[in-house]
């Protein structure tokens, strides 16, 4: 679909946003070297006409990236950018010039904030590695690195295509070519034990990341691993994980500040904060997904999936696959998603004035809550207690519709 008026998004409705949140921009890039079996992110093999690995087609591409933004800039007229994000499917597979063109392109476009943190998601393969300087100078200030493990056993049953020596250069070169950067862990990986964990968190943290991000293998439908699902550790080995990951990211000086996010002082994401703050964020490239907020409504959009229908359609101008207005009884469940995954919580005026409803649309639900010892909060904040944090899913349902 064509993106619609402005004037359909200003019409009149139920709820009543007094300011917008800060605006952040997401940028797909679509391809990998290889579909990872445990991967439901919307990544492709770039494949050439006769089915043989080729190289994808980088300009025309980032021609459908700007021709999508061009035809969403009149949703975000006069609003700055605070971040932007190229995540993927592999970033760094694009060239340092094709980066460097796009993020020329973005800035010819849309006015950023000073600031703007620009992140890209890079893989530690060699090849890769010899590009984070030129991501640098091409105006990336932030690289995160999907490192996942440093156990050659463990990558090669993830299916990754580096090994430990790759993913241990690659994070000394991300450290001094970038000022700051995050470095991607898993854990409860297929025949991994708790000593295996333990050695993979301690080479992770010797390595000194500003920012660190862990996460827990899970089996998405769809995927590789569903079909054939491998033999992951039981689920006390996975908290002692976790419990371990708590204890030494804390003695060096690391803050917890979301769920799955440690960061020294001052190393924290902004766009991730972003969207666990229910701030906005436009999202352009195959399958990315947006949030904007306007006087009246609140608007999810997806653009069209596949890579080659995504970049016809951009071009045509269509690149939007399905739009929703978010209900305004499924608006406190999808702010607290995202609000009690972080650590400091969210102040009570946040809330009204990102969903455009009034505290009483959460009141009984942060009553059951508080009773159950899963959040504290004053008169101005609400914030998860660690047993809220523990049983977070629990703690987000009280706000179901
Ligand atoms: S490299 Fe990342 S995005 Fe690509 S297939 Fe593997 S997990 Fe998915």
């Amino acid at each position: 679909m064509s993106t619609p008026d402005l004037a359909h998004y200003m019409r009149p409705g139920t709820l009543s946003l007094p300011a917008l949140p800060p605006l952040s921009l997401y940028v797909h890039l679509p391809w990998c070297l290889k579909k990872c079996p445990y991967c439901d992110f919307n990544s492709h093999e770039f494949r050439g006409e006769g089915g043989e690995p080729a190289p994808a087609p980088e300009a025309r591409y980032i021609a459908a990236l700007m021709a999508d933004l061009e035809a969403s800039l009149p949703l975000v007229w006069g609003r700055s950018v605070h971040s932007i994000f190229i995540g993927g499917g592999t970033p760094s597979l694009f060239s340092p010039e094709s980066i460097d063109q796009l993020i020329s392109g973005l800035r010819a476009r849309l006015r950023l904030e000073a600031e703007c943190e620009i992140t890209l998601e890079a893989n530690p393969g060699t090849f890769e590695k010899d590009r984070f300087r030129a991501f640098r100078q091409a105006g990336v200030t932030r690289l995160s690195v999907g490192v996942q493990s440093f156990n050659d056993q463990h990558l090669k049953a993830l299916g990754r295509v580096h090994d430990r020596a790759q993913a241990l250069a690659a994070v000394e070169e991300a450290r001094s070519a970038f000022d700051t950067f995050n470095l991607d862990l898993m854990y409860a990986l297929p025949g991994q034990s708790l000593d295996d964990f333990s050695q993979d968190l301690d080479t992770a943290l010797a390595l000194a990341p500003p920012h660190l991000s862990v996460y827990h293998l899970t089996i998405e439908p769809n995927t590789y691993f569903a079909k054939y699902p491998p033999v992951v550790p039981e689920d006390d080995t996975a908290y002692a994980m976790l419990d371990l990951i708590t204890e030494r990211t804390a003695s060096r000086g690391m803050q917890r500040y979301e769920v799955s996010a440690y960061a020294q002082p001052g190393h924290g994401c902004f766009h991730n904060t972003n969207y666990w703050q229910f701030g906005d964020y436009l999202g352009i490239g195959a399958g990315a997904h947006g949030k904007l907020s306007f006087a009246h409504r609140v608007v999810r959009q997806v653009r069209v999936r596949e890579p080659r229908l995504y970049m016809d359609k951009a071009l045509a101008g269509e690149a939007i696959a399905q739009e929703t207005e978010v209900k305004r009884s499924e608006l406190p469940f999808e702010y607290m998603l995202n609000a009690l995954r972080l650590r400091e919580g969210f102040a009570l005026q946040d809330f009204c004035d990102r969903t455009g409803l009034p505290l009483s649309a959460i009141a009984a639900g942060l009553d059951e809550a508080e009773r159950k010892g899963l959040i504290e909060r004053d008169f101005a904040r609400v914030k998860p207690t660690e047993r809220g944090f523990d049983f977070l899913s629990d703690l987000q349902a009280l706000f179901l519709a």
